[in-house]
């Protein structure tokens, strides 16, 4: 490097703000390839559809650009949810969609409520982009519940928006319909739902979109249509703020073409991911109940892809590692005001996948208990 130019002070460039992020820590991920159990990312253990791998194979516009508005994706996410068009953003994942939600809603020292432990790109994402995060943190376990008094009591003029994670990571609960809605209507803000594993709860809150002007629900392709690895997430949004939204969101709502083609063959192929979901669902049920059988694991109810498994040990840190060394991966979450550290997360997999974690937990788990049992 040329150590003689006028350029001195490399950090003064960067954005004021940026230094104080924490920036969002996703664990420490599983290999691409190998014969691994991944299981730390809740992605689904299915490849594509049938419909959506032809669409994979016959793409050969690779040098054009996508339509600029999206229009077949968001007509195929149109009626997908019943919602209208226009109201619906889509972006490169979900995270993508929340970054548009901020450059449309916050301002510097705006503040967004969030309830941890939930999803952990909403601090980071959220503080980058100039707001203070207002943590009312869950209840405790077994219940994980949703202080609605706290919430509605944390807002103040400067709040923007309150984030619901509905059902929740990393619990995997699903909170009371009524407290979603308590807080929907008695804040003067935004509340934005985030529904990304809707499908595997059987519930959803599009319908509180369409009765209530200040709901966003954000859903994403990446779970229940099996597409993370192609970054297509949306949000339904309120009509009022479709005009401002066309001047925030950025160009082509940066969805490759490819991705945007196999999205939309992927929603005409329901019938397969439904059935995938009921298969998922069951799994999720087996290997709840193999892993309850074990004295002192508990597993708490989920209604998502993934399940949360408190274990009878101090920490979960050691029996992680061990996992790890087996090429099993899963996630931890250790910060201590979130009272997990003893608990792992497990994506539902394969069978397969399924089998060799429970097979791994039971082996392991003599050898870290607190009781010796
Ligand atoms: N919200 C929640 C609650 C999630 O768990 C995730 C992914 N782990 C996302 C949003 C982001 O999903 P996407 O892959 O669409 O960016």
């Amino acid at each position: 490097m040329s150590s003689s130019t006028a350029f001195a002070a490399p950090e003064t460039m960067i954005r004021t703000g940026v230094e104080p992020v924490t920036g969002y820590r996703p664990g420490a991920s599983a290999p691409a390839s190998g014969r691994v159990a991944r299981l730390d990312w809740n992605e689904s253990p299915f490849g594509l559809s049938p419909r959506a791998q032809a669409a994979l194979e016959s793409y050969d516009s690779a040098n054009r650009y996508p339509d600029y508005m999206q229009a077949p994706l968001r007509e195929a996410l149109a009626s997908y949810t019943g919602a209208a068009i226009e109201r619906i953003i889509p972006g490169a994942g979900l995270d993508d969609v929340f970054q548009t939600l901020a450059m449309l809603v916050i301002n510097p020292g705006d503040e967004v409520i969030i309830h941890e432990p939930t999803f952990g790109v909403y601090r980071s994402l959220f503080s980058l982009n100039g707001a203070a995060i207002v943590n009312v943190p869950l209840g405790p376990a077994p219940n994980f519940a949703l202080n609605v008094d706290g919430i509605i009591a944390a807002v103040t003029e400067r709040t923007k928006l309150v984030i619901v994670c509905q059902p929740n990571n990393p619990t995997g609960h699903l909170f009371p319909r009524a407290d979603v809605e308590r807080i929907v209507t008695s804040v003067p803000c935004l509340v934005a739902i985030d529904e990304a594993y809707a499908e595997f709860s059987g519930t959803s809150h599009l319908d509180l979109a369409d009765t209530y002007e200040n709901v966003i629900v954000l859903r994403t392709l990446s779970k229940f249509a099996g597409l993370a690895g192609l970054r297509v997430g949306y949000g339904i949004f309120p009509a009022w703020t479709v005009p401002y939204l066309n001047r925030v969101a950025p160009p082509f709502f940066n969805i490759s073409a490819i991705s945007s083609a196999v999205a939309v063959a992927s929603l005409a192929d329901l019938d397969v991911l439904n059935e995938r979901l009921a298969q998922l669902l069951a799994e999720r049920e087996q290997l709840s109940a193999n892993l309850e059988e074990i004295p002192g694991v508990h597993v708490y109810p989920s209604a998502t892809n993934f399940i949360l498994v408190d274990l009878p040990v101090e920490s979960s840190e050691g029996i992680l590692k061990d996992l790890a060394a087996q090429q099993i991966f899963v996630r931890r979450f250790g910060q201590p005001e979130h009272h997990l550290g003893h608990c792992l997360r497990i994506s539902i997999g394969s069978p397969e996948d399924n089998r060799t974690v429970l097979d791994a937990i039971t082996d392991l788990l003599p050898r870290h208990r607190k009781d010796g049992a």
